[in-house]
């Protein structure tokens, strides 16, 4: 398949481009670099099978040829980023999904939207299912993913609707591991960064608040699986082993061998409205597309501490 994936210089995108470009795949990667690093594909500049162009989703898209899939991965996803980046995240998820949608209505591609569990926001129901409508502050400071990521939906559904794009929409939750941006704010590459560094791991709030961590090479092969299968309504992809963040501190501490100290310090203003509890509900998935997580959270994170210890400046 020709494949164009949106984001395939950043995190999860880069670890998808090398499992299409592996079996064969012809992968043309656009991306911004916004948040993502050319670092995360260099290994793969040289290969036939892989093409970068440098360019942001929001400004008309350059003439590619034909496609078979167009998948849309290209938004910062950090809640760190989600003040300094709102508009541009706003922009991603609107006039940039628009622009795909219409290149693959064009084409008659497969369509493929990384969608998010923030579409549920702070939770009311736990674990969430597909058909939880979910709990967002449009105006608070993760209000411009949430509904960045709710309108990407609307509108995928929009195109499908109306000029027949056939597509599909994976609500990815928390995904980690080997090339996330070590400072990039996210919890588990942030936790892993200062264990190594020996530096007090901050824990925000009291650490009672749960998410559930999936590792990316899973990520990857429920996406695939997702694409590949004749689903066309959202699903969820992610690993459902809940953790609460101060247990995940404790695991990393372990994990890496470190000394370093858990602190506790009051929730950055930024992250006003932290979601307090995340759990997929992930037998849609397993049924629809008898894929489910392989990789445990503690296997997971001990991969990503000797990733980081070998390839990051710590
Ligand atoms: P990432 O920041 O590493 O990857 C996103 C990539 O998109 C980056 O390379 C970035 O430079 C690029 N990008 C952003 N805006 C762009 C634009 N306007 N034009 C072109 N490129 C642009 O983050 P990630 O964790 O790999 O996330 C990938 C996708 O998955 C995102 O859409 C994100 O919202 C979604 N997602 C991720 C998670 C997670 O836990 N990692 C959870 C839910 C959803
Ligand atoms: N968190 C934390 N310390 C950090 C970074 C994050 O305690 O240094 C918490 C954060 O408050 C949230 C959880 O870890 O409850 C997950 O945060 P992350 O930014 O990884 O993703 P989110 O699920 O909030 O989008």
């Amino acid at each position: 398949m020709r494949i164009l994936l949106a984001g395939g210089g950043g995190f999860i995108g880069s670890h998808l481009a090398d499992r299409l470009v592996a079996r064969g795949d012809e992968v043309v990667a656009v991306d911004s670099f916004v948040t993502g690093r050319r670092s995360n594909v260099r290994h793969l500049e040289d290969s036939p099978g892989f093409q970068l162009v440098e360019h942001d989703i929001v400004d008309a898209l350059p003439a590619m040829g034909a496609f078979d899939v167009v998948a849309n991965l290209a938004s910062p996803a950090s809640p760190d980023d989600f003040a300094s980046l709102s508009i541009e995240i706003l922009e991603a998820g609107s006039s940039g999904n628009g622009n795909l949608l219409n290149y693959a209505a064009d084409c008659g591609a497969r369509f493929l939207l990384a969608s998010t569990s923030e579409v549920y926001g702070d939770a009311l129901v736990h674990p969430q299912k597909e058909d939880y409508r979910g709990n967002v502050d449009p105006t608070g400071p993760r209000g411009c993913y949430d509904e960045a990521k709710r309108f990407a939906e609307a509108m995928t559904a929009a195109y499908s609707r109306r000029k027949g794009v056939n597509a599909r929409v994976a609500r990815i939750f928390n995904t980690y591991g080997e090339r996330m941006v070590p400072s990039d704010g996210r919890v588990v590459n942030s936790f892993v960064l200062q264990a190594l560094r020996g530096d007090p791991l901050t824990v925000f709030g009291d650490g009672s608040q749960t998410r559930s961590f999936c590792h990316v090479s899973d990520q990857v092969a429920g996406l695939i699986a997702l694409l590949e299968s004749d689903y066309d309504k959202p699903v969820n992809i992610g690993n459902p082993e809940e953790v609460t963040i101060a247990d995940l501190a404790r695991m990393v501490i372990d994990a890496a061998g470190s000394k370093s100290p858990i602190v506790h310090v009051d929730l950055p203003e930024k992250r006003t409205g932290d979601p307090g509890r995340r759990c997929p509900d992930i037998g849609l998935a397993g049924s629809v597309l008898g894929w489910e997580p392989q990789v445990s959270l503690r296997e997971g994170v001990a991969a990503m501490i000797t990733y980081f210890r070998n390839h990051e400046h710590l």
